[in-house]
């Protein structure tokens, strides 16, 4: 008798999240007294807001609370999210084209099990997040990478896109500005790309989580803004889901709320999807988004120029390192530096051929933690996330600076 395997075919071909498990490690080392100075994970540093803590805590002692509510959200949380959506993404919407998520992740999620039937084509911009191609291959569809590297400023071009499209084409992902490379399209870049997919009848995913974390290139510069690919094109606005969530903007990684917009055919289909796979978000994570986006955007501020100084920071400090190049991202809190000039030589008795290999080295002799290109597309490169204190942020790159010296 043959044995059959013990895990379905389609949770034994994804793995880990690459960005949570680098970490794990390196918390998991941080708590045994090493003084590892992690980039890995793409976490804001800050606690969440206080008016946003007192929502929660009153929303605790609130029964209305203690029970399910509507799986895809709150009437008023969904209303809200409307109007920020016509606010930052210059789309009007309904509250019923909203639906609530357990993080921006269940929302990249549910968008491809929405649009994707087996052996449909996504043009994946690479590098990617390293969610994409998993969420990707459980919805059943085919991932089509589309590369641009630090030459072209981690940008892809309609030519490229249009190398890329088959018959099978049905979704591009859009994300702008970008993680792992900080890259924000140009409103123009928008458009055109935004009247590619329009033409040609493909769906548009678009993950807007950093939209609200754009830098200028002065200091006291205004920032630019990350347009919308539906603002840009609206006549897309059928063929689109955005994705976004308060994690990022709020400093609120752990309450995991996030949201998708779209038509109103798909976000039903999302709203069902939901009702059986997690029903409503915590209550309480509901009612502290609804003061976040409702409330005063101070603090919003406050955090986007410390991100800004701490990205200065490590670009600059980065930079003095030879053999990588360092493109300045103007948008999320990552930097996404090329290290092939450091790959093939010797550090301290060894020699990294890999960019995997670079950082496995970099946290064992210099307690360094970064997430290798790898988890993102090609070898060569590395993402360090600058949502850590000032002080951490320079000591690790120092380290490094002696560690490659
Ligand atoms: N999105 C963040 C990152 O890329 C959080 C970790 C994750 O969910 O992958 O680091």
């Amino acid at each position: 008798m043959t044995e059959k395997p013990r895990l379905s075919a389609r949770i034994a071909a994804i793995a880990e999240s690459a960005t949570l498990k680098v970490d794990a490690k390196a918390k998991a080392l941080q708590a045994e007294g090493r003084p590892v100075i992690s980039y890995a994970a793409g976490e804001p540093d800050f606690a969440t807001p206080e008016y946003i803590v007192e929502a929660a805590l009153a929303a605790t002692r609130d029964p209305r609370n203690y029970r399910y509510t509507p799986a895809a959200g709150l009437p008023e949380l969904r209303e809200a999210v409307a109007a920020k959506t016509l606010r930052d993404s210059g789309l009007e919407v309904g509250a019923g084209q909203v639906v609530v998520t357990n993080g921006g992740k269940q929302a990249v999620y549910q968008a491809f099990q929405v649009l994707l039937d087996e052996g449909d084509e996504v043009l994946v911009p690479t590098p990617y997040w390293t969610t994409y191609p998993e969420a990707i291959k459980l919805a059943g569809g085919r991932q089509v990478d589309v590369f641009a590297g630090a030459d072209q400023g981690y940008l892809v071009t309609i030519e490229q896109l249009e190398a890329a499209r088959t018959d099978r084409t049905k979704v591009l992902l859009f994300v702008s500005p970008s993680n792992p490379t900080g890259a924000v399209y140009a409103p123009e870049q928008v458009k055109a790309i935004g009247e590619w997919a329009l033409e040609h009848g493909i769906w548009v995913v678009s993950d807007e989580i950093y939209q609200n974390l754009t830098y200028a290139d002065d200091e006291d510069g205004v920032p630019p803004r990350a347009v919308s690919i539906v603002e840009a094109v609206p006549e897309l606005a059928n063929q689109a889901i955005l994705v976004n969530g308060v994690a990022k903007t709020y400093a609120m990684t752990g309450w995991r709320l996030g949201w998708m917009v779209g038509p109103n055919d798909v976000i039903r289909g999302a709203a069902n999807l939901q009702s059986h796979l997690s029903s409503n978000v915590s209550n309480i994570s509901q009612r502290a988004a609804i003061a976040a986006l409702t409330g005063p955007q101070d603090a919003v501020e406050e955090m986007r120029r410390a991100f800004d100084r701490r990205r200065r920071t490590i670009v600059a400090e980065l930079s003095k390192i030879e053999g990588v190049t360092v493109p300045v991202p103007q948008g999320a809190f990552y930097v996404y530096p090329d290290v092939s000039g450091l790959l093939g030589r010797e550090w301290g008795g060894a020699t990294p051929a890999t960019s995997l290999e670079l950082a496995d080295l970099m946290l064992e002799q210099a307690e360094v933690a970064a997430v290798p290109g790898e988890a993102f597309g090609p070898s060569g490169y590395l993402r360090l996330s600058y949502a850590l204190g000032d002080g951490p942020l320079l000591e690790g790159i120092q380290r490094l600076q002696r560690l490659f010296g």
